[in-house]
């Protein structure tokens, strides 16, 4: 059956924890506290697939099990097909590695100057700022040290990041990530942006964040204030299924945008998530509503225990060519590959182009059509020069 998307509503409330103040659960401190952490804490609430069970078991040695109550409250309980389940409940697929799947799929470690900071691109650094996150997603490209439970031990050397940006001038875009930024105090946030900008050839910052859509009460207003204060500051945010967008996920993208925070989001291309066509439209087009321009679509990288979530590269052009031209076009992102080993990302993109020569470019539209455009230009004879009228531009 095709998704369809009930595009009127957004969810809101509290669900299950209906009984607790609303004081409690606008706190992001007590949405932190009260994670679902464990296998027994979430058979208070649900049944787990044997499945599930086998994956939790084995969760302790890979990545921590945390989800959000506010996250918790979007899964389906009853449907262990519940797109934001397979993100979030480990499964038994997470045990077994391929020999392509690699812990350092995109050679972060190598180029690492310090660590913590990844300088791939000319112009711009990544900087892993932690390694905690506000809910850990099952396919995460850096699970060898995100939550730590495979005891990478990381701990992000801020002075020697910053050092490291301060003496190299092509450094003029740094991406802040981790992990989860935005679970830093503000405090160490500030310093954070502070230093950045004390930092002359640094014109660029952004931050890439799942807390939005996992902790929306986490963009308080002292936040929104200080990327207002140290602002332009971009955020690139991380939303794969339309049933994320919620009132709260939308109000909170209204307070990052009326601080002056320009939004992309990037989505993962998760098999049984969003490997579909309407789910893909129905979320860029609920993005565009929180005023959020779809970014990139990445094709998951090759991490270990993956596998169960790889999706065929042809369907991630299949799902670009359904949107490019049948929705609007601030809602179609660039699908990329990360290339392996460290290659950076490479835009993979359906074929349009059919023929070009010196003559001529012959390309197809939306719809299958074919179309040439003319690269020759043929001049026709001049027409007699014809006398125009001059308008009488003198003041009376
Ligand atoms: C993704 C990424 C960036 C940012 O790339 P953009 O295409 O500019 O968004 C920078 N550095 C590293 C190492 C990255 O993986
Ligand atoms: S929020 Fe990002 S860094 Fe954290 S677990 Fe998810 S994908 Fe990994």
């Amino acid at each position: 059956m095709p998704y369809s998307d009930d595009r009127d509503t957004w969810f809101e409330g509290q669900g299950l924890w209906a009984h607790i103040p609303a004081s409690d659960w606008q706190s992001w401190t007590w949405q932190l506290k009260n994670r679902l952490t464990s296998i027994e804490h979430l058979e208070q609430y649900m049944t787990l697939t044997a499945d599930e069970k086998a994956g939790c078991l084995f969760a302790s040695h890979k990545l921590s099990l945390a989800i959000t109550p506010y996250f918790f409250n979007l899964i389906d309980r009853n449907d262990p097909d519940c797109p934001l389940r397979k993100q979030m409940i480990p499964r038994e697929g997470e045990t077994q590695v391929s020999s392509e799947e690699m812990l350092d799929s995109l050679g972060e470690d190598e180029h690492s100057p310090v660590p913590g900071l990844v300088h791939r691109y000319p112009d711009r650094v990544l900087f892993l700022v932690t390694d905690r996150c506000a809910a850990y997603c099952r396919y995460c490209t850096r699970s060898r040290l995100v939550s730590n439970a495979q005891d990478y031990n990381f701990h992000p050397e801020y002075e020697q990041g910053l050092r490291y940006i301060e003496s190299h001038p092509e450094v003029r875009d740094v991406l802040l990530s981790g992990g989860d930024p935005l679970l830093l105090s503000d405090k160490k946030l500030e310093h954070l942006l502070v230093r950045l900008r004390e930092i002359k050839h640094v014109e660029f910052i952004r931050i890439g964040s799942r807390i939005p859509t996992f902790l929306p009460q986490r963009i308080t207003p002292a936040l929104c204030d200080l990327f207002k204060k140290y602002g332009a500051i971009w955020m690139s945010i991380h939303v794969n299924h339309p049933k994320e967008c919620t009132q709260e996920l939308k109000n909170a993208c209204e307070r990052l945008s009326y601080a002056g925070v320009p939004l992309g989001n990037q989505s993962v291309l998760l098999k049984g998530v969003n490997d579909d066509t309407d789910v893909m439209k129905a979320l860029v087009q609920r993005l565009l509503r929180m005023r959020v321009r779809p970014y990139y679509i990445y094709q998951m990288d090759l991490i270990t225990g993956g596998s169960h979530f790889k999706v065929d590269v042809r369907k991630g052009i299949e799902i670009i060519r359904a949107l490019r031209g049948h929705t609007t076009g601030y809602a179609v992102p660039q699908y990329v590959i990360d290339a392996p080993g460290g290659g950076g990302k490479v835009p993979i993109n359906p074929e349009y182009l059919e023929e070009i020569n010196d003559k001529e470019v012959v390309f197809r539209n939306f719809e299958g059509k074919q179309f040439r455009y003319p690269l020759t230009t043929t001049p026709l004879p001049k027409k007699a020069e014809i006398e125009m009228p001059v308008e009488d531009l003198r003041i009376h």
